[in-house]
C-alpha cells in the first residue's frame, strides 16, 4: 500500500496473490481495511491543497515522465500482468502500451482545460466560466485489465488537479503497485496518489462513499457492485462515474464478407479469454452466412492453444478463478440442454499442466436462442454464441434487447445499412467492420446498465472537473 508517500509492507499477514495459470501463490500484499482507507483519504485531502494549485504544465511534465517510465518498464509490467492475471505476454505488452497512452493523452489534455465567456443580456454584466478540480477522487478498478483501467482514471484525475485513493482488484494488486511506482518515480508529491490493497473490498467501498473528503467516485467493475456504490455515493452527493458490464452483439449482415467477419469475431471474442467488458456475447449472423461463418470460427477456435501466458504460441490464458469457470460452464450446459449445438470445447481443461489452473476450453455454440442464459447474461469467458437472423430490423431489435449498452460490432459492406444500424444501436462504442474501436483519444463508456460517464478522449477529463461561473457587474 502507498499512503502519504510511504510504501507499507504487511505487519500482519497480508493476502495471497495467486497465479491463475497454476494456482500457486506469487506474493503477499498488505490487507488494508477501513482505517487504511481513512488515512489514505486524509493524505489525499491534505495533498490536494498544493496539487490543485500546480500549473497544468507542471502536472503534464510529471504525467509525461510517468508515461516514459511505464514504457521503460514495459517488459516487467507485462510479465507481472501475465503472472497474476493470466493473459498471454504479447497481449499484456499491448495493454501496458494502451495503459501508458492514457498518461500521455491526459498530459496534453491538462493544458486544454479551457473556460469560456458568455454574452449577457445586461450591458453592465460579463459572464466567465472556468473549471476547477473536483477534489479527492476514490477509484475502484477490476482485474481483467489491471494496468490500463488504473491509468484511464488516474491520468485524467491528476491532469485535472485532483488527488487520488485507489483500490485495485484483490486478484491483481501487483500490477497496481508497479503502475504506482512509475507515478511516484515520476515525481508526484506524497499524498497525491494513494493505493489501498485489500482482500475484502466492502469496508473500503463503504469509506469511499461516506467519507466527506471524497468528492468523486470512479468505478469499473460489475453492474451489481457499480449500482450499489453509485447509489450510496449519490446519497452523499458525490460525483460518480461507472464503467460496468456489457453484452456486446456482433452483427454480421447478408452482404458482409463472411471470412473477414468470422476472423474478426474469433479474434475479439477470445481476446483475454473472453474476459473483456466489450467482448461479443452474441454473434447475430444472417441465415445465409451462418454456415460459412460457423465453419471458419470453429476451424480457428480449434487451433487456439491454452496454457500459461509466458509460453510461446499460447492464445488462451486461464479464467480468473473457480467461480468464473462455473459461471461459463453453467451457461454452456444450459444452452446445450435447450437445444444449442456444441461445435467444440464445452468443458474445463484438465490436461497435464493445466489441471491446477482455471482453464476452460475455447467453445463455439450455434443455434442459440432467446430462452438461453447466454443470450442475456454476460459470459466473461471463451464462448462464442452464434444466433441466426433473417431481417435487418429483427437483428437490430435482438441486438438492443439487453439491459446493457457498452459495445456493439457491425459487419456489412452497405454504407447505408452501416449508418442505419449505427444510429439504431443503443450502445456507447460501435465497431463497424472493425474489432478494436478503442483508443486513449476516443470516448469509452456505456449506456443503460453499462455505466455513467466516459473515460479517455477530451471528455474523460471533464469527469474530474467542476464548472464555476463568475457573473461580474462592470
Ligand atoms: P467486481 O464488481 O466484482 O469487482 C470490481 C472491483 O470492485 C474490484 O476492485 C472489487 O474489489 C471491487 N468491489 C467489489 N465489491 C465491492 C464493494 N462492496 N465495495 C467496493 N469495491 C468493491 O467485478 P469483477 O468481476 O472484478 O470485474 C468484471 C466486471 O467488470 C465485468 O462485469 C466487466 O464487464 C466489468 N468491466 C467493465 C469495464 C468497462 O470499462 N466498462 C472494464 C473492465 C471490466
Amino acid at each position: 500500500m502507498l499512503i502519504d508517500g510511504n510504501w507499507m509492507t504487511p505487519d500482519e499477514p497480508g493476502f495471497d496473490v495467486i497465479n491463475p495459470a497454476d494456482g500457486k501463490v506469487l506474493e503477499q500484499v498488505p490487507n488494508g481495511g477501513r482505517e487504511a482507507a481513512k488515512q489514505a483519504i486524509a493524505a489525499a485531502a491534505q495533498a490536494l491543497k498544493a496539487w490543485s494549485k500546480t500549473t497544468p504544465y507542471e502536472r503534464s511534465d510529471i504525467l509525461r515522465k510517468a508515461h516514459a517510465l511505464m514504457l521503460e518498464r514495459k517488459e516487467d509490467l507485462a510479465r507481472t500482468m501475465t503472472l497474476e492475471q493470466g493473459k498471454p505476454l504479447r497481449a499484456a505488452l499491448n495493454e501496458v502500451q494502451y495503459g501508458a497512452d492514457f498518461l500521455s493523452w491526459f498530459a496534453e489534455e491538462a493544458k486544454r482545460i479551457y473556460g469560456e465567456t458568455i454574452p449577457s443580456a445586461r450591458g453592465d454584466q460579463r459572464f466567465i466560466v472556468s473549471h476547477q478540480p473536483v477534489g479527492v477522487v476514490a477509484a475502484v478498478t477490476p482485474w481483467n485489465y489491471p494496468v490500463s483501467m488504473i491509468t484511464r482514471k488516474v491520468g485524467p484525475a491528476l491532469a485535472a488537479g485532483c488527488t487520488v485513493v485507489l483500490k485495485p482488484a484483490e486478484a491483481t494488486p501487483l500490477c497496481a503497485i508497479k503502475v504506482f511506482e512509475c507515478l511516484v518515480d515520476a515525481g508526484l508529491p506524497p499524498g497525491v496518489i494513494n493505493l489501498v490493497t485489500a482482500l475484502d473490498p466492502a469496508p473500503i467501498g463503504d469509506e469511499f462513499v461516506s467519507n466527506p473528503s471524497v468528492r468523486k467516485l470512479t468505478f469499473t467493475g460489475s453492474t451489481a457492485v457499480g449500482k450499489m456504490l453509485a447509489g450510496q455515493a449519490a446519497a452523499n452527493m458525490k460525483r460518480v462515474s461507472c464503467e460496468l458490464g456489457g453484452h456486446a452483439p456482433f452483427l454480421v449482415f447478408e452482404d458482409a464478407d463472411a471470412v473477414h467477419a468470422a476472423k474478426g469475431a474469433q479474434m475479439v471474442k477470445f481476446l483475454n479469454t473472453g474476459q473483456a467488458c466489450i467482448s461479443p456475447n452474441r454473434m447475430l449472423v444472417h441465415k445465409n452466412l451462418v454456415a460459412p461463418f460457423t465453419e471458419i470460427m470453429v476451424d480457428r477456435v480449434r487451433k487456439l492453444k491454452a496454457g500459461s501466458g509466458l509460453e510461446e504460441g499460447v492464445a488462451i490464458g486461464p479464467l480468473v478463478n473457480q467461480t468464473a469457470i462455473e459461471k461459463v460452464d453453467n451457461q454452456v450446459r444450459d444452452a446445450v440442454a435447450r437445444g444449442a449445438t456444441l461445435h467444440c470445447g464445452g468443458h474445463r481443461l484438465t490436461d497435464a499442466g493445466l489441471d491446477t489452473g482455471f482453464f476452460y476450453a475455447p467453445t463455439v455454440l450455434s443455434g442459440v436462442t432467446e430462452d438461453m442464459l447466454i443470450y442475456r447474461e454476460e459470459t466473461f469467458g471463451p464462448v462464442a454464441a452464434i444466433i441466426e437472423f433473417d431481417e435487418e430490423e429483427r437483428a437490430l431489435e435482438m441486438a438492443n434487447d439487453t439491459e446493457y449498452g457498452l459495445a456493439a460490432y457491425i459487419y456489412t459492406r452497405d454504407i447505408g445499412r452501416a449508418f442505419r444500424i449505427f444510429e439504431g444501436l443503443n450502445f456507447g462504442i460501435i465497431g463497424i467492420n472493425d474489432i478494436n474501436p478503442t483508443s486513449a483519444a476516443a470516448p469509452f463508456g456505456g449506456m443503460k446498465d453499462s455505466g455513467l460517464g466516459r473515460e479517455g478522449s477530451r471528455e474523460g477529463i471533464m469527469e474530474y472537473l467542476e464548472t464555476k461561473l463568475g457573473g461580474i457587474a462592470i
